[in-house]
């Protein structure tokens, strides 16, 4: 009796302005009435600014785990480590989310505001909330202010090394353990600094199983590790209790995090049971990896690898249908087989699976990406291909931009070359890297050139090929005509007109009519590869050849 009103005096002294208690927040944020099996799922990322792939991949898996079951999916700031804050860290976040449509339905929805009744979606504005939980634990007894200092704490650690001893906070090591009520009262009083610990009931030589939906079951010791819940300076929460609270509060279903955290799942599952409160599944997802330049295996990096940052693929233009198609392959296994039994199917119809997650981690290949991208951009209706790339213009290329926009039938006419037939052309890899296929079509762009003639390069003899084809051969009305008198060309000026004729007996000749073609087809674009030539000289029509025939003989 005499102890629960000096842990009454001491949860009072540690928490004055505590004034709900658990019920009340159980009463505001009651149970979600979501149909039966609804996931709630959340994305968790502190304000920095931007979505790493691997980070990207998780919002990605929750999201979709949330829609599959018309569950939630909703994104929460973790900003309890302020210095990994950066200004409109939130609005890049949901900037590089948006890009790829992933848009959760509560949350932060700017630096301020949310949307939702689970809020507040921002850790930094749920501190009353913790205490209010935290408070309840120094009441019971179950949690105490730690007056350790850094030296003290490293002091500790030394000697757990010395003595090959397991590192931490926990039985005899706990030292602030044992101090009575009445201390820890008066040392508050004093004004010492303190964080406030767990009293944690477990016991290490304990064996428990926890499940993983990716992994299965793991064992683990029970957490014996009087964790800190409650931080000194600032008074916010660490990871381990904010987990706690606020995934119970906004109840979550589905914890999708890294597997980084697997080492503390009995930590969170210590919590949760101590509360009482019904306990989220959990998947921890492997790292996301590349193979590099030298054949080795490792981490996909921030710092050295573009691909890692999900601004590039938006910058690059990559379609985000290609980015999500690639990451539903990378997140389950049978995904790429569902799609080829499933080629006219929306990937909103696959169903996502835990299970189907690999547990030693993702190989990121992004050359695999941009095979998709360019099939999926292959498969684009050039009106799609025209409006989709004005928008990336738009913001990444104003020149362009206005070229497209000022020719808008002719860029149309260009993207439908070898376009909207079975086996459509695939070469572009994205809408940054149509440029790089389309500029010589463009006027604007066709200056300061460089003509690389491969095969026939004296200049006498290309003057002759185009001066003939010029006088006499200028008939763009239907292929095979124009086909036909290419090779009447080449009888006239003794190349071959047919390559077996050529490979048969090649002496015999100047050359073929490839060579022909091939010096036509850089005289117009200066470019040895191009979609079909043909179509090619009909959209730049009989003037422009004309003109560029001449800049190419006087280059
Ligand atoms: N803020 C944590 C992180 O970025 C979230 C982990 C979680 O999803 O629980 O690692």
């Amino acid at each position: 009796m005499e102890n629960e009103k000096e842990l009454r005096e001491l949860a009072d002294l540690m928490f004055p302005n505590v004034n709900k208690t658990i019920e009340d927040y159980e009463k505001m944020y009651p149970e979600r009435n979501l149909e039966d099996g609804a996931r709630v799922t959340r994305f968790a990322p502190s304000p920095t600014g931007f979505v790493h792939m691997g980070s990207l991949l998780s919002a990605f898996e929750s999201c979709k785990a949330a829609r599959d079951t018309n569950g939630i999916f909703y994104l929460r700031i973790e900003d309890t480590d302020q210095k990994r804050s950066v200004e409109n860290g939130i609005v890049g976040i949901l900037n590089d989310l948006k890009n790829f449509d992933i848009i959760p339905d509560e949350g932060m929805i700017n630096e301020y505001e949310s949307i939702g009744s689970y809020g507040p979606y921002i850790q930094s504005e749920r501190k009353e909330i913790y205490h209010t939980f935290c408070k309840y634990l120094v009441l019971k007894g179950l949690a105490y202010p730690c007056f350790c200092k850094e030296e003290e704490l490293n002091e500790t650690r030394e000697i757990q090394e010395i003595n090959k001893e397991r590192i931490g906070y926990y039985g005899s090591f706990a030292k602030c353990r044992s101090l009575t009520t009445k201390e820890a009262i008066q040392k508050i009083k004093d004004g010492e600094e303190y964080v406030v610990r767990l009293k944690s009931p477990g016991n290490f030589n304990n064996k428990i199983v926890l499940h993983d939906e990716v992994r299965g079951d793991i064992e683990f010791p029970e957490n014996d590790l009087d964790i800190v819940l409650i931080k000194s300076t600032d008074k916010l929460p660490t990871y381990h209790f904010a987990h706690l609270v606020d995934d119970h509060l906004m109840r979550t279903t589905h914890i999708t995090r890294g597997e980084e955290w697997i080492a503390s799942f009995p930590i969170h599952d210590q919590l949760f049971s101590i509360f009482n409160f019904k306990k989220p599944k959990y998947a921890h997802l492997g790292l996301v990896m590349k193979i590099d330049e030298n054949g080795v295996r490792r981490k996909l990096s921030k710092r050295k690898d573009k691909e890692a940052s999900v601004e590039y693929y938006h910058k690059e233009g990559i379609p985000k249908e290609a980015v999500k198609l690639y990451l539903m392959t990378i997140a389950n296994s049978n995904f790429e087989e569902w799609l080829d039994n499933n080629p006219d199917k929306d990937i909103s119809e696959f169903k996502f699976d835990f299970k189907k997650i690999s547990a030693s981690g993702t190989l990121f290949d992004v050359n695999k990406l941009f095979n998709i991208s360019k099939n999926y951009l292959s498969r684009l209706k050039a009106t799609e291909i025209y409006d989709n790339l004005l928008t990336y213009t738009k913001e990444f290329d104003q020149e362009f931009y206005d070229i497209l926009k000022n020719n808008k039938e002719y860029a149309t006419l260009i993207f439908n070359i070898e376009r909207e037939s079975v086996k459509p052309r695939k070469d572009y890899i994205s809408y940054s890297d149509i440029k790089n296929h389309v500029w010589y079509m463009f006027d604007e762009y066709f200056t300061n050139l460089t003509y690389d003639f491969v095969k026939i390069t004296n200049k006498e003899e290309i003057k002759t090929i185009i001066e003939t084809y010029v006088d006499k051969y200028l008939d763009l009305s239907d292929k095979d005509i124009w086909f036909n008198k290419i090779k009447e060309m080449c009888d006239t000026l003794g190349y071959a007109s047919n390559m077996k004729d050529y490979k048969k007996n090649p002496e015999a000749y100047k050359g073929s009519v490839a060579d022909v073609s091939t010096v036509l087809r850089v005289a117009l674009t200066t470019k040895t590869n191009t979609p079909d030539l043909y179509e090619i000289m009909k959209l730049l029509g009989d003037s422009k050849i004309k003109e560029r025939f001449i800049k190419c003989i006087n280059a």
